[in-house]
């Protein structure tokens, strides 16, 4: 099975560049730091200490030169993966929050990708705990390097502090801008959050799982063709899913709901796209065929390939 799902040409439609740094990487980028402090950030109990965690990488990426080491690292791994074509996204929240250059860290992201065989696009997202004015400034500043690579806005960071409704305006303005929308919503929050994040305008649904308790949404999911990034081990290791054997993977993608599979943060996961698909395969009992459609899937909603 690894040997075939190695050969599979893969997409990753939801993965985080600062969530993609390993120790390694880390140390890398800022040789000064403490091998104890750096292994101590990859452990974490609840999903806040884990978004601290997140933070805390981030605010180690402190050039656009650290940014581009990260994306260099993180190339080479998807390449090794055998995948194909990537839709990062870059926290374009936390990067003016640092009061960072971000037209200077995304051009240096752009010419590490450019160097790669992997065909790189951008997502900006912001960080929805930080409120409407702030995740603004991100669809505008998005907005404007649209013909740079950067093909969608993205909501992230805690679900349970802002509905997506309270950011349609936002949406509003990164859709009018020609920006593809995503949304991270039914992770954490039920069937209701997703609506919402539909109701914005949201093409793709971060993460989705808890669509599940709605059969309605099941449906017009499936009805409307409206994929959702699954990102099974990261619900498990976040914790908001008690454990793999309950995850909705397998039943979302018998009801017709189209599955990307993706990483998300794969070292603070501990995980990689290839074991995404052996797990679904080993738990859910996947067969090839299936786990084929769901690599085109990837591809088939990918924005710059549809
Ligand atoms: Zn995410």
């Amino acid at each position: 099975m690894r040997e075939y799902l190695q050969s599979l040409p893969k997409a990753e439609l939801h993965l985080h560049l600062e969530g993609s740094i390993d120790a390694g990487t880390l140390a890398a980028i800022n040789p000064a730091l403490d091998p104890a402090e750096i292994e101590a950030r990859y452990h974490y109990n609840t999903f806040l200490e884990f978004l601290q965690n997140f933070g805390w990488v981030a605010r180690n990426l402190q050039t656009p030169e650290h940014y581009a080491i990260a994306t260099r690292h993180l190339l080479r791994k998807l390449a090794a993966q055998n995948v194909r074509y990537v839709e990062l996204t870059l926290a374009v929240g936390v990067l003016l929050w640092k009061k960072q250059d971000v037209a200077a860290v995304h051009q240096a992201v752009r010419e590490a990708a450019a160097a790669s065989d992997v065909e790189v696009w951008w997502i900006w997202d912001a960080v929805r705990q930080w409120g409407v004015e702030a995740a603004g400034a991100v669809a505008e500043l998005a907005v404007k390097h649209r013909d740079d690579g950067v093909v969608a806005f993205g909501l992230g960071g805690d679900e349970t502090s802002g509905p997506a409704r309270e950011f349609a305006d936002v949406f509003t303005t990164a859709r009018r801008g020609g920006l593809h929308l995503v949304c991270h919503a039914g992770e954490w929050m039920g069937p209701d959050s997703v609506w919402q994040a539909l109701e914005v305008g949201a093409e793709r649904i971060g993460h989705g799982v808890r669509s599940i308790e709605d059969p309605a949404l099941v449906r017009h999911l499936a009805d409307q063709r409206i994929p959702l990034e699954a990102c099974p081990v990261s619900n498990v290791r976040t914790g908001s899913i008690i454990s793999i054997e309950e995850h909705p993977l397998r039943r979302l993608f018998d009801a017709g709901v189209p599955i990307t599979l993706n990483t998300d943060d794969p070292p603070m996961f501990g995980t990689d796209l290839l074991n995404e698909y052996e797990t679904a395969a080993r738990v859910f009992g996947f067969s090839e065929q299936e786990l084929a459609q769901v690599a085109a899937n990837g591809f088939a909603f990918a924005f710059m390939r549809s």
